[in-house]
């Protein structure tokens, strides 16, 4: 099976935006030029995330929203509470992309989950089935029972860990690569080699590493509190990265994860 999808490059992620301050933040993206927006069930801002784009007047069809099932939503009922509940709190017909949050495999309902989610598809109130923290072998049991892959999977990805086994096994099925903490939360921001590195291409360090990402066509979700992170991430999707500069990012890879192994969170 081929995927045709193509993730908008860079959208905001809304997890840890308290829900008090996720409307006008989302507003605040909204007017600097942001149209895709990363979100779940258990971030909490599902309805302030609705109410921006409600108030926005944007034409459904120019912004896309992810969200994610949560752990304790798996299942084939379960799935299919989640997203109504999760379509109800956006104020939303369907979702751009729906994803199973967490494989959680010792739970053993993610074939189940995702089964469930290409009827919904097929109902139209999820546009693309999406995954999240899957391994190669996850992906390749849905391939096995099912006959068919996510659109896209959404894992943790930095220059601290830069997945390269698991995006070619994604360019080799057609499935479409986003990272989740491009940033590393924030740790990269403290890395001198790396701020170096961002001064010889007249970037910040932020912009150095979501254009890294964005030159191997990894689309990005980082998050930001501010105006003016929300611009200058934004902007560095009008950066281009010389060879050597994206040769040398190679060398940071250390297989450091700052969030949980997915095959241990259950
Ligand atoms: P990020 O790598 O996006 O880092 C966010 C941190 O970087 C915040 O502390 C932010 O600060 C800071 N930051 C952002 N831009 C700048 C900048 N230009 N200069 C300096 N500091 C900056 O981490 P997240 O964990 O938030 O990941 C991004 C998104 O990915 C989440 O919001 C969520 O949508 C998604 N996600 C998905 C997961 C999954 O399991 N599928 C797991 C975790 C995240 P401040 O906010 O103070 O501006």
């Amino acid at each position: 099976m081929t995927n045709s999808f193509t993730p908008a490059r860079i959208g905001l992620g809304l997890f840890k935006v308290p829900a008090e301050s996720t409307q006008a933040l989302v507003e605040d993206a909204l007017d600097v030029g942001y149209r895709h927006f990363d979100c779940a069930s258990n971030y909490g801002n599902e309805t302030q995330l609705g109410a921006a784009l409600s108030s926005s007047g944007l034409d459904r069809s120019s912004f896309t929203v992810t969200s994610k099932a949560w752990l304790d939503e798996l299942g084939s009922t379960g799935i299919q509470d989640a997203l109504k509940r999760s379509l109800d709190r956006l104020g939303l017909d369907s979702v751009d992309i729906y994803m199973i949050h967490w494989p959680a495999p010792e739970r053993d309902l993610y074939v189940a989950s995702f089964r469930e989610m290409l009827l919904l598809r097929q109902e139209g109130l999820i546009k693309n089935v999406g995954v999240s923290n899957f391994h190669i072998d996850y992906l390749e049991r849905l391939r096995r029972e099912i006959g068919s892959l996510p659109v896209l999977n959404q894992v943790e990805r930095h220059p601290y860990l830069q997945q390269r086994e698991l995006f070619k096994y994604h360019s080799e099925h057609g499935i479409a690569s986003q990272a989740w903490g491009p940033l590393a939360r924030g740790e990269i921001l403290a890395d001198s080699r790396l701020a170096n590195l961002a001064g010889r291409v007249g970037a910040s360090t932020a912009q150095l590493v979501l254009a890294w990402q964005l030159s191997s066509s990894v689309s990005v979700i980082p998050k930001a509190s501010s105006r003016k992170r929300l611009l200058e991430n934004l902007s560095s999707t009008n950066l281009l990265l010389p060879e050597e500069v994206l040769r040398e990012m190679r060398e940071f890879d250390r297989d450091y994860r700052t969030g949980p192994n997915p095959a241990d969170k259950n």
